[in-house]
């Protein structure tokens, strides 16, 4: 048996919101990680098992190694088609928003989403969320939101439901926001749903192929690259700082999600216990942060890089130059030392 988690009320709320929709739109944040797509294709299986007429929006591409998910063709891209997709959304009376906290999560659709007239359900799991939907499911101690989902349908009585590609994505979710079950999972309720979901069909090998063993060529060499010739490990503050610049990434043929896992690499080195990857894109510098133990990324990420995030991964932006933004990083270590001295490794 599960812990009830998910606060009465709102399964009962969601549950009549959901029961009462006559069209749902489920909508995630932009460069959708496998959280994301796994609670938004899990939401729209077990929608489309209910009958409910349901259409998933996401701000813009994936990632090609999410190319095999059930019903990954179904999703659409509101950067490509943003006029369709308005008069989609007009028609719809509920929208499920799942894996954002803040509505600047989601680039463009931003709007579309303010706007919106129907109801709102938030499925989360990032801290403090804004206020920005009818009825708020949000619970930071758990590692995936795809976990809340598979809690939420449950606990509306929907177990028998869940099917095979409802349970593939939902298991997608919880695998890719725990590193394949390596941080943030020693819940003991994670392995009883991973059984639960194994009843239901599911391939969890296949799964972690899908998605782990899958790259292309250039990224494997990009990868090699970046370890040899863009990785800066400073043992005094027991970071590592990688950089990439727009003319590397093109010499690989970057593609989406090439860079994925990559800010993981320098947490295997012994004693580092923070890394950071701060990639050129076209309009500004993308960061991506990590730490081990209890060094909290969130905070440096929200405190100097317009971001936020989890305490042991978190993202951020900045539209500086590459060499600035590296410069300011550097020049912020130093507050942390103390911190970073103490965080296990
Ligand atoms: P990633 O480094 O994989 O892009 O992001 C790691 C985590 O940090 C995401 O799951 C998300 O919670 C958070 N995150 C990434 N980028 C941003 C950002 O620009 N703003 C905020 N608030 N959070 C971010
Ligand atoms: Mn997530």
């Amino acid at each position: 048996m599960l812990t009830k988690i998910i606060a009465e009320a709102l399964v009962n709320e969601s549950n009549e919101l959901i029961e009462k929709a006559s069209k749902i739109a489920i909508i995630t944040h932009i460069s959708p990680d496998g959280d994301a797509m796994g609670s938004a294709l899990g939401l729209y299986h077990f929608l489309y098992s209910l009958n409910k007429e349901t259409i998933i929006i996401v701000p813009n591409r994936y990632a090609s190694f999410f190319d095999w998910m059930p019903a990954v063709s179904q999703i659409l891209i509101y950067d490509e088609h943003k006029e369709q997709i308005d008069q989609l959304l007009s028609s719809c009376d509920l929208m499920i928003l799942a894996d954002f906290n803040t509505n600047s999560r989601i680039g463009q659709l931003k709007e579309a989403v303010e706007q919106f007239k129907g109801e709102k359900i938030l499925i989360d799991h990032h801290r403090n969320p804004d206020n920005m939907a009818d009825v708020i499911i949000s619970y930071p101690t758990i590692s995936s939101t795809s976990e809340l989902v598979f809690r939420l349908i449950c606990r509306m009585g929907f177990f028998e439901t869940i099917n095979k590609p409802c349970a593939t994505a939902i298991y997608t979710g919880m695998m890719t926001d725990t590193g394949a079950f390596t941080f943030n999972s020693n819940n003991p309720e994670i392995y009883f749903i991973i059984s639960e979901l194994l009843t239901k069909g599911i391939d969890k090998d296949q799964i972690y192929n899908n998605i782990y063993n899958t790259y292309s060529t250039d990224r494997l060499r990009l990868m090699g690259y970046t370890l040899s010739e863009k990785m800066e490990v400073l043992p005094e503050y027991k970071t590592a700082i990688i950089t990439l610049t727009n003319e590397e990434l093109n010499h690989y043929n970057y593609q989406e999600g090439d860079t994925e896992g990559f800010v993981n690499l320098p947490l295997s080195i012994k004693g580092i216990v923070f890394s950071v990857l701060i990639k050129e894109n076209t309009n500004n510098v993308k960061l991506s942060l990590r730490s081990r133990g209890s060094f909290p990324v969130n905070q440096v990420a929200a405190t100097y890089f317009h971001g936020g995030g989890h305490i042991n991964a978190a993202g951020g932006e900045s539209y500086d130059s590459l060499i600035q933004t590296v410069e300011q990083l550097k020049q912020v270590l130093p507050l942390y030392k103390e911190q970073l001295e103490i965080s296990e490794s």
